[in-house]
């Protein structure tokens, strides 16, 4: 019996919502009077490996074989079903990001496993296993209970802060049975975006809407970004006229951050923009039109012209620094 993690990484790095995932599933296993087990597929260094300990992961199963080091779904699912076999786990963790939508329905399927998605809480095991997760984009909370044998969750990213320890993982190598027969889909290429910190696992996003006229002002949510070391977002209809790339848009039908503070400017907050940014932490809204909506989600607010506010905002923080 052992609580099973995906550990996801991405060019050899093990990836916060990973971290997250090993904790939480960590927490879980002390519940069960068990240990965690991480599992890493692809390239990546052993001191990678060993800081999953940091977490609370006892063992890291490591399947080091490069073919793994983008995710595909069919051949993730039987390494992934392989190792709880041979852990004999009763619970499976995953983040719920990309890579977790991608394999944890797969591996909930081939299980036969309940599976909670977007798990906000550790399961409470006083009466079942009963996990609370985030429904209606945010605006409400589910009591799943899962009644099976082997339980599937992913948790929700930037929901639980971390706690590391100095523990090292114990690495193991796991060899799976898998032939290039079993890979379905092949990645023959990758567009990589450089030099910014990743939408989804950023702690601060600085975002802009409609509100900042064109493409040739987005220095200034890049400056302001830049000095806070955060990623940029951007609202719909700046990705839909091609202001800024597609992967920027934050939303109902873009993507969803979880930051620490997330800094919405030039944005009216309509509700699908909220879909997507309202698990944040804190919400900082700039926008000249004291009644525009998002103000509603906000918790500071500052009404005003954005192209006065951000430089002087910017130049702040960098004084402060
Ligand atoms: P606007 O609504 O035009 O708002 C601009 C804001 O900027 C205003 O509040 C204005 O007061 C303010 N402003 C103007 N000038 C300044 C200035 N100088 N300084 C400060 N503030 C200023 N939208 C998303 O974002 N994400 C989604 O995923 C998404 N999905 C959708 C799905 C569907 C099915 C539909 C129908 C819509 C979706 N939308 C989505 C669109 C959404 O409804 C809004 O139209 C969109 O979010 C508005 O973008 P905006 O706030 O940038 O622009």
């Amino acid at each position: 019996m052992s609580v099973l993690i995906f550990a996801d990484q991405a060019h050899g790095k093990i990836k916060k919502v990973a971290f997250e995932a090993v904790q939480y599933g960590a927490k879980v296993a002390q519940q069960l009077g068990t240990t965690a087990t991480a599992l890493v597929l692809g390239t990546a260094a052993n001191e990678e490996l060993e800081a999953l300990g940091n977490y609370g992961a006892a063992k890291v199963l490591h399947v080091a074989d490069a073919r793994l080091n983008e995710v595909e779904g069919t051949v993730f699912t039987k390494i992934i079903a392989d190792a709880v076999a041979q852990e004999a786990a009763q619970v499976v963790i995953f983040g719920h990001n990309f890579d977790g939508k991608a394999v944890a329905p797969r591996v909930a399927a081939r299980l036969k496993a309940g599976f909670v998605s977007g798990a906000v809480s550790l399961p409470d095991t006083s009466n079942g296993f009963v996990v609370k997760k985030s429904v209606f984009s945010g605006k409400a909370f589910a009591n799943v209970s899962i009644n099976t044998a082997v339980k599937v969750i992913a948790v929700m990213p930037n929901t639980f802060a971390l706690e590391p320890t100095a523990a090292k993982a114990a690495v193991a190598t796991f060899s799976p049975a898998i032939s290039d027969a079993d890979f379905k889909v092949k990645v023959s290429s990758v567009e990589t975006v450089s030099g910014e910190v990743p939408l989804t696992e950023a702690d601060i996003v600085v975002s802009g809407g409609r509100g900042l006229k064109g493409p040739e002002n987005w220095g200034l949510v890049e400056d302001l970004a830049k000095s806070l070391g955060a990623a940029t977002a951007c609202s719909r209809p700046v990705a839909d006229t091609g202001w800024r790339p597609h992967h920027e848009h934050v939303g109902q039908t873009g993507l969803t951050v979880r930051p620490n503070l997330y800094i919405a400017i030039g944005i009216s907050g309509a509700i699908q923009h909220l879909a997507g940014v309202n698990g944040s932490k804190v919400i900082v809204v700039i926008n000249k039109d004291p009644e525009a909506p998002f103000f509603k989600a906000a918790d500071y607010g500052i009404v005003g012209d954005a192209f006065e506010v951000v430089p002087k905002l910017t130049a702040a923080i960098k004084q402060m620094k």
